[in-house]
């Protein structure tokens, strides 16, 4: 048997991890020091060296998108597919438990994954219908309050109830909640998890199937797992020593989603047969990158402590650029990458990382206007935008009568005379007699207290789901969302409206017609799932980083939470600022800025070859306008290891030469270093310093209140003070 390929391109550490017997191991290591790789060369090893056959091989891994890789990486080493290898996230793996065993579960078979925009929308309307104020009561805290109680493992039914207002209310909507989904067979994100783990501990036997089936669990990125994701593994292999995780306590960024770092001490403590293997050699990054990102971890506490080296050799320094706004940062990072790719460099190995969604909108602006081909990840997914949710929705009740949330979004979508009065009635039949909206619609017929058009238009919308769902069992799976999308008047709907993008809504939806055409629908799969079920699951928990062509070579856009365990030659940490990164929310609380702080040696890891660090002198985000300090981060990294950059990059503004010389600088001759000068916003400082000329000129002006500030000297419109 020739395992070269399996154990060759390891070092010793990362031989010894994958070659080891069955047991209970923990590989802690650093960032780019082969964890990730460790865990699928184990996997072919297992496969190939100890006859252990794939189906009895689970692995969990945090994204998709690093579920796929995983995947495809296992099949190029052994040469062979995989289908029956369990490879995927736990909202995944979760999702297939509870499909396989819907009856142990309590779901109907119909039952139908929600993400989380409709249970926000689902827990909105149970918020009206208690009759609580929205704004004392916001759904949003609900959902948040809801998703932390299940992530622990705790349902409504274990909480006492107290004296505590806020909490006794939302203990009640909490309740309510739970009924409603449980009503319709909807079951969010949290829920997959926490009835999965319900799932194994209350059915012995299926618990002892599984137990028996997966010989080996293994876990990636461990670090960031929750309560009730690890009490599932830990049930999952009660008694025997084989799960295998590989994780980093630096890498930990999802605490305020309810994971636990400790989960990696708890492992130490419930397999007290493990061994734990350290790697230290780093193979992805320079060691300018290394030492920088190390010397940034380094202001964290209790930290287990890990060393990182590299041969790569020293590389070039981190450079950092002073944007003076949100645009000259976006124009200065789209320049870098132009630069980049006409040099030979392939746009799937630059990425621009950043700490919230809506900063990529400056950097989508800037690469469209340069026809760069790029790809967002997450943000507003495909499957989120409005047009794709109503054409699911109308497949989604098709499916399942009882889903509340579809029935309420396309009720009236595109309208049909379905009056708010109607629906409200709808509602309160469904609160008063416990019904879903489908069967409460029916009563309200029946009632016959509606007037005949009204009546007329219920019936209409009640009649075309029937129709659509009788008529479309031969077709194929993308024949059926045509029809859907063409029956249902959607199309037509967006065709008419002119205004509001109506026509890249059309779009949209042709191109869900040739999502369900590509869709790969795996005929064997073990669920005995149907197409439009496994499509509609797929919508659900596709979380967006498949949009587009996989193989396209784009430049990649994301949040550095979803760039974790990736890498890219050049990166681009941009926006590197107070109250940005780290955010606002986290500046004031240790425990939240240590995060913050992994979250930047995550984000700095990312890099390979080249980091650029950027932040923006003055950025309107969210509508406000905020002149920022340079991120806390910049200054714990060492002086000779960064270079700043000094080129100014050309800001695309509106205002041409002519307006500029007619504006502020006429004055510019009156400049001289030591002028006292007055600002609108800053109020009175002092030139320290003159760079560029033309429109590029900019003065560095120390202001009394405001500090140190660089302006471009066109835009400034600066009053000179006298003496
Ligand atoms: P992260 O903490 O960011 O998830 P990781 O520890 O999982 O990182 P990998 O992604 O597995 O690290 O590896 C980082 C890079 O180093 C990859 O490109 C991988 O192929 C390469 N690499 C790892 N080990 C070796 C080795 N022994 N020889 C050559 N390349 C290696
Ligand atoms: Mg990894």
């Amino acid at each position: 048997m020739d395992v070269t390929l399996i154990i060759d391109s390891l070092n010793d550490a990362q031989r010894q991890a994958v070659t080891a017997p069955s047991q209970a191991m923990l590989v802690l290591a650093g960032a780019g020091s082969g964890k990730t790789r460790v865990l699928v060369h184990r996997i072919a090893w297992q496969i190939q060296v100890e006859d252990i056959p794939a189906h009895s091989i689970l692995a969990v891994t945090f994204t998709n998108k690093a579920a796929k890789e995983m995947r495809s990486r296992v099949e190029s080493l052994l040469n062979m597919s995989t289908q029956s290898l369990w490879i995927g996230t736990f909202h995944g793996i979760a999702h297939r438990l509870l499909r396989r065993h819907t009856k142990q579960a309590k779901l109907p078979d119909t039952f139908q994954v929600m993400d989380s925009s409709d249970q926000l929308r689902v827990i909105k309307r149970l918020i009206n219908t208690l009759n609580l104020d929205d704004s004392k009561w916001p759904a949003r805290e609900a959902q948040w309050y809801i998703n932390a109680q299940k992530d622990e493992g705790i349902r409504a039914r274990h909480m006492l109830d107290t004296a505590d207002l806020h909490q006794r209310q939302m203990l009640r909507i909490y309740k309510a909640y739970e009924e409603i989904c449980d009503r319709s067979g909807l079951v969010d994100f949290a829920e997959l998890l926490l009835r999965a783990h319900e799932l194994l501990r209350d059915n012995q036997d299926i618990l002892d199937f599984y137990q028996q089936r997966f010989r080996q669990v293994h876990v990636d990125e461990f670090q960031d797992t929750n309560t009730i994701q690890y009490a599932w593994l830990r049930l999952l292999t009660d008694g025997k020593d084989n799960l295998f995780v590989v994780g980093d306590d630096d890498q930990s960024i999802y605490g305020w989603r309810g994971a636990k770092i400790e989960n990696l001490y708890s492992f130490q403590k419930h397999y007290p047969n493990h061994q734990v293997i350290k790697l230290e050699q780093n193979y992805r990054s320079t060691g300018t990158i290394l030492k920088a990102a190390n010397t940034i971890i380094a202001n964290n506490t209790g930290r287990m402590g890990k060393e990182l080296w590299t041969a790569t050799g020293e590389g070039e320094p981190c450079s950092l650029y002073a944007a003076f706004n949100e645009q000259d940062e976006a124009y200065f990072v789209v320049e870098r990458i132009r630069t980049w790719i006409n040099e030979g460099g392939l746009r799937s190995d630059a990425a621009i990382l950043y700490r919230s969604n809506a900063q990529s909108r400056q950097f989508e602006e800037k690469l469209m206007a340069t026809a760069t081909p790029y790809k967002v990840y997450g943000g507003l997914r495909f499957f989120d935008r409005a047009e794709i949710k109503n054409a699911l929705a109308y497949l989604r009740l098709m499916s399942n009568r009882n889903d509340d949330a579809s029935f309420e979004r396309i009720i009236n979508t595109p309208t049909r005379g379905i009056g708010a009065k109607a629906i409200d009635d709808i509602r309160c039949i469904a609160r008063d007699q416990s019904l879903s909206l489908w069967a409460s619609a029916i009563v309200l017929i029946n009632q016959r207290t509606m007037t005949a058009r009204a009546t007329n238009a219920l019936i209409g919308f009640l009649e075309l789901i029937k129709e659509l769902t009788t008529q479309a069992p031969d077709l194929e799976l993308y024949e059926k969302v045509k029809f859907v999308i063409e029956k249902s008047g959607l199309i037509e709907l967006y065709q008419k409206e002119k205004m509001d993008k109506g026509e890249e809504k059309v779009e949209n939806l042709e191109e869900l017609v040739n999502a369900a055409r590509l869709f790969d629908f795996d005929r064997e799969n073990e669920e005995g799932m149907g197409e439009l079920d496994m499509f509609l699951t797929h919508a659900a928990l596709e979380s967006g980083d498949n949009q587009g062509d996989d193989f396209d070579d784009c430049v990649q856009l994301m949040t550095i939470h979803s760039a974790k365990g990736l890498e890219f030659k050049l990166v681009f940490l941009v926006g590197m600022e107070e109250n940005l990164f780290p955010s606002q929310q986290s500046v004031d609380d240790v425990g939240r800025l240590e995060e913050e702080r992994r979250l930047c040696y995550v984000g700095m890891t990312r890099a390979m070859q080249h980091l650029y660090l950027t932040y923006a002198e003055s950025r309107r985000l969210y509508g406000r306008e905020s002149y920022p300090r340079p991120s806390r981060f910049l200054r714990e990294i060492p002086s000779e290891l960064i270079q700043e950059v000094r080129v100014r990059a050309t800001i695309n503004h509106p205002v041409t030469p002519i307006q500029i010389k007619n504006s502020s600088l006429q004055t510019i001759g009156s400049y001289k270093l030591g002028q006292r000068v007055s600002h609108a916003k800053f109020g009175e400082g002092v030139v320290l310093q003159i760079e560029g000329s033309g429109a590029q000129e900019r003065v560095q002006i120390n202001f009394k209140t405001a500090g140190v500030k660089w302006l471009m000297l066109a835009y400034a419109n600066l009053e000179v003070l006298q003496g």
